[in-house]
């Protein structure tokens, strides 16, 4: 089974994840800009941020035969506060870069004017960049979120048919698919999503568009959701082929619409800017 997790934050996970995934079949990921869990205070924190998901983090992924892209943006919670906002003006020297394959993850938090304006203006950066976009989805009044959030995608210059919805559930896909969008499901140990209820989608709306990711970060979460899906989905009838779709072709469809996408894991090389991982070992 090859799979591509389309929405992972390696900056938060071990070697040992990266092990464990090679080990289940991953071949590439990509890692969206998201909220680290301590606020930061200024644009520079992006900067250093967005650096090291350009440079260290693929560097560590070649390490374990993955290949690694990342999404750029400013993040909905972050967006609500004034030290970060400016990092808006930082984003187009970052959207040009080779392994950016979209603006992520924007989309909404609290619903908030502050967060009006960071995710139509990111909307308008990707159609600038010829880039798609991965929204993310509030985790509370989820349907209410996914209106508001088509809304202003339909007033952006950006085609709903370059938008990856995410965090989807069974509220929200009907609406979603309706719309054109590709269709995103995070699968979590406890909450949201879980396998069950994944395969009991893919039953009731298909595999077209569908996107399964782990969004394993420094949370609980499970950075082996994708290919206990892929399992799941095998018990449940589903063919080789289905899994092959759902897992690998349809997020090599979606980031390949920016053109950017290489899935070849580059020899990275002994170290990173001076820096091996060996810790003075040979
Ligand atoms: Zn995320």
């Amino acid at each position: 089974m090859r799979i591509f997790d389309p929405h992972i934050h390696m900056t938060s996970r071990t070697t040992d994840d990266y092990e464990a995934m090679y080990a289940a079949g991953v071949r590439a990921v990509v890692e969206p800009a998201f909220w680290l869990g301590q606020p930061r205070t200024s644009p520079a924190s992006f900067v250093d941020y967005f650096d090291s998901l350009l440079g260290w983090e693929p560097f560590r992924a070649a390490q374990y035969g993955i290949a690694h892209h990342c999404t750029i943006a400013l993040n909905p919670k972050e967006a609500n506060d004034p030290r970060c906002a400016p990092v808006l003006d930082v984003l187009p020297r970052y959207l040009v870069k080779d392994n950016v394959v979209a603006v992520g993850e924007i989309g909404y938090d609290s619903m908030t004017p502050a967060e009006d304006h960071a995710l139509a203006a990111q909307l308008g950066l990707a159609a600038d960049h010829e880039l798609p976009a991965l929204v993310h989805t509030p985790h509370r009044d989820k349907l209410t979120g996914l209106r508001r959030t088509l809304d202003v995608v339909r007033e952006s210059p950006l085609p709903l048919e370059r938008v990856l919805i995410d965090h989807l559930n069974e509220t929200t896909v009907k609406e979603a698919k309706d719309a054109g969008c590709w269709l995103g499901f995070s699968v979590y140990p406890d909450t949201k999503m879980d396998e069950e209820r994944m395969v009991a989608i893919l039953r009731e709306y298909g595999p077209d568009q569908v996107l399964v990711n782990s969004a394993a970060d420094w949370g609980k979460s499970d950075p082996l959701k994708t290919r206990k899906v892929g399992d799941a989905m095998l018990e449940a009838g589903f063919s080789d082929d289905d899994v092959d779709r759902v897992l690998w072709r349809n997020p090599v469809a979606f980031y390949g619409l920016s053109g950017r996408l290489v899935l070849d894991v580059t020899d990275a090389g002994p170290t990173h800017e001076g820096n091996s991982i060996l810790r003075g070992g040979e």
